[in-house]
């Protein structure tokens, strides 16, 4: 194929210079670009029998005029051409517009092929397409996306290329897999593609097409993984599992199943000869934590440094007195380092964590900074991964020797694209909540419910409770979400005045401002948080019991599930309003997902089903790959077994030795980009 890329247009016979300026307007440069610009859809002009055709069924019909076609006029330069047709067994009469130029052409007798609405009730067809001989019984049109260029045109010079060219087309799909699956050889499908024949030819290319592209990317994930393993070679990881179940035993819940088989799937990592890779998904609430705590033990009984990166310093106090409470009784040393911890005890932390005195450290940012150096560094955590860029995982990892890697995430990333986002991690998922938890209650209202929902939030804080309020965050507008923020802060400290503090959060504050505000909410001292979206990290306030979310069609469904999740953290039944006057259907078709379930994953998929896979991830990791006809959630099917099939083609090393696979082997070589790179 790569020759092909070398093949200017210019080099076919014939092309005209008009022709070569079409083709450049539509980016079409070399022969490959102009095979390649396949149809995006087909028309299908199957010739049916009249007699089985559903009213108003778009149909084309063979058959013979039998009455003189009479033309008449009407308006200015307007005319309508009608006339009696008999096809199969019926007379029916076929009515078409504008088509003066046939008048020395039709008359009657002849053979014609006729498309359009067939009104069954008259009897009648509406022709858009009249074509005065008898057409084979079968007819399919591709429908290609052309500025000022006839379909026709192009057609003729794709054959011309194919005639000229087509030798050189080559299949880097090995034969085996092409009979496995029953694929069409690569040259069929520019054929097929281009002049089929029939449905079955389309059917076919679009099959091939779709598992070529995903098995090459699906390679190109696996060939990565490969390449990574090859150079973290680790020491495999040696503990005493019984330890591990006695301390599984001794904490004060049972784990769910969920947790059980990650735990597995990340101990079994530890004991591989290869750096462990691994982003661990589940909801908010779901048990990330003490996967990660078990995690770290097995490190410590193996004889290494662990550590946990949070974003935030409040998130990691909090994992720090969680650690201390169950590390201490083991004899486990446990240490934070965030960037308030400045001076002596910094310089202790820092000595301590060198010379292997701290097990196991907590921190910020503040762990990536230069002067921190571990002894035996063999395990990190990093919680809200997302909130943390690739160089900065990266510096973390290097603290050590190929440290076993956890990446936590609250965002439930739909299968679908789990398999192509981060193919080149593995991924665990726990989809299964404690028992126990009290789903978030969830109701959409209008904006002029206010006055109730003001009584409810009364209520809830007479009772003791706290409330967060969101506002809307709109990137192209930061100053007006500011005002927006402002306003409903000044509005809620109005109603409230004398009776409750009404605190405010947002994005131009400071972190120092931010935390301070944080402290106060946390210890009650604010009873009411208005903020922008900057809550939404992972911060856990178990006294608030209400989410209020203002616009709430303004956000993406797993943003507003995300900030639903600051809720129902406590013993108290949660209530999530979203105030939304959605001006369209599809707006409340999506707010009402939420008020269904209160599964990150399903929602994930509704979310993925409703907005496509480019606006998931939002604009800012669109680096999803473009596929010319796959569509990763239609064709999760296929996916899934040319993710299997990638798999083995890589690990077995064949993709290495065996020359039926040196084709594809080529062309991930050129395509390997740093997949890492798309998803910061
Ligand atoms: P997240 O996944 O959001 O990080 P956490 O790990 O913070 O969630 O867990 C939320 C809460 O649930 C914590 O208080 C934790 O102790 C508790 N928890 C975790 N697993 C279980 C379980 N299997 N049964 C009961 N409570 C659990
Ligand atoms: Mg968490």
């Amino acid at each position: 194929m790569e020759r092909l890329k070398e093949i200017k247009v210019e080099n076919i016979k014939g092309i005209s210079k008009a022709m070569i300026e079409h083709l450049h307007n539509h980016d079409i440069y070399n022969v490959y670009d102009l095979i390649n610009y396949f149809p995006y859809r087909y028309e299908n002009y199957e010739v049916v029998n009249i007699n089985r055709v559903e009213h108003n069924e778009k149909v084309t019909v063979v058959g013979q005029i039998v009455s003189e076609p009479v033309f008449s006029y009407f308006q200015r330069n307007k005319n309508r051409l009608s006339f009696s047709m008999l096809v199969n067994d019926l007379i029916i009469k076929v009515v078409a517009f504008n088509r003066d130029f046939l008048k020395n052409k039709i008359s009657n007798h002849m053979h014609v092929t006729v498309t359009g609405k067939y009104d069954k009730i008259k009897k009648q067809i509406i022709a858009q397409k009249l074509t005065l001989k008898a057409q084979d019984d079968y007819r399919i049109v591709p429908v290609y996306s052309l500025k000022n260029l006839k379909p026709i045109y192009f057609q003729r010079i794709i054959k011309k290329a194919l005639d000229q060219y087509g030798s050189l087309i080559n299949d880097d799909l090995p034969l085996s897999l092409q009979n496995k699956y029953r694929l069409i050889s690569s040259i069929d499908v520019y054929n097929f593609a281009h002049f089929p024949l029939n449905n079955e030819q389309v059917r076919q290319v679009s099959r091939r097409v779709k598992y070529e592209e995903l098995l090459k990317f699906q390679l190109k994930m696996a060939y990565l993984k490969h390449r990574d393993r090859k150079f973290f070679v680790k020491e495999p990881k040696i503990y005493d599992e019984r330890k591990i179940i006695e301390f599984i035993n001794n904490l004060p819940f049972t784990l769910t199943n969920d947790q059980l088989k990650v735990i597995k799937e990340i101990l079994n990592d530890l004991k591989q000869n290869y750096q462990m890779n691994r982003l661990l998904q589940g909801d908010v609430g779901s048990g990330k934590t003490i996967v990660a705590i078990i995690t770290l033990y097995a490190n410590y009984l193996s004889g290494y440094q662990g550590c946990i990166m949070a974003p935030t310093e409040i998130l990691a106090e909090q994992h720090y007195r969680n650690l201390v409470d169950i590390f201490n009784p083991y004899g486990i040393k446990v240490e934070l380092l965030t960037s308030s911890i400045v001076g002596k005890s910094r310089t202790v932390i820092l000595d301590d964590l060198s010379c292997g005195k701290i097990d196991i450290i907590v921190g910020t940012h503040a762990l990536i900074s230069e002067g921190v150096t571990f002894k035996n560094l063999g395990f990190i955590c990093i919680d809200e991964q997302h909130r943390f860029g690739v160089n900065q995982r990266k510096i973390l990892r290097e603290k050590g020797n190929a440290p076993d890697a956890l990446f936590l995430s609250a965002t439930p990333i739909p299968r679908t694209l789990a398999l192509t986002a981060f193919g080149d991690m593995d991924v665990s998922s726990i989809r299964e909540m404690p028992k126990g938890r009290k789903p978030i209650k969830t109701y959409v209202i209008s904006s002029n419910l206010e006055d109730r929902l003001i009584d409810f939030m009364d209520k809830e804080i007479s009772n003791g409770r706290q409330v967060y309020i969101i506002t809307p965050l709109i990137e192209e507008s930061e100053k007006i979400d500011l005002e927006n923020a402002y306003h409903v802060y000044e509005k809620y400290q109005q109603y409230f005045l004398g009776k409750y503090q009404v605190g405010l959060l947002h994005g131009k504050m400071n972190n120092d401002e931010k935390e301070t505000i944080m402290h106060k909410f946390l210890k009650n001292e604010i009873q009411i948080l208005v903020s922008t979206t900057v809550v939404e990290v992972g911060v856990n306030v178990p006294n608030a019991s209400v989410m209020v979310i203002i616009d709430a069609h303004r956000f993406g469904l797993a943003q507003l599930h995300q900030l639903r999740g600051r809720v129902g953290r406590g013993n108290h039944q949660s209530y999530c309003i979203l105030v939304s006057d959605y001006d369209n259907e599809k707006a409340k078709e999506r707010l009402e997902i939420l008020t269904r379930t209160n599964n990150g994953f399903e929602i994930a998929e509704a979310d993925l089903r409703l907005r496509g896979p480019g606006d998931f991830f939002g604009s800012r990791q669109s680096g999803l790959p473009e596929f010319k006809m796959a569509d990763i959630i239609n064709d999760y099917k296929i996916l899934e077994v040319a993710r299997d099939d990638a798999d083995v083609i890589v690990s077995s090393g064949e993709l290495f030795t065996n020359p039926e696979y040196f084709a594809l082997k080529d062309y991930i070589e050129r395509e390997i980009i740093d997949t890492n790179e798309l998803f910061d």
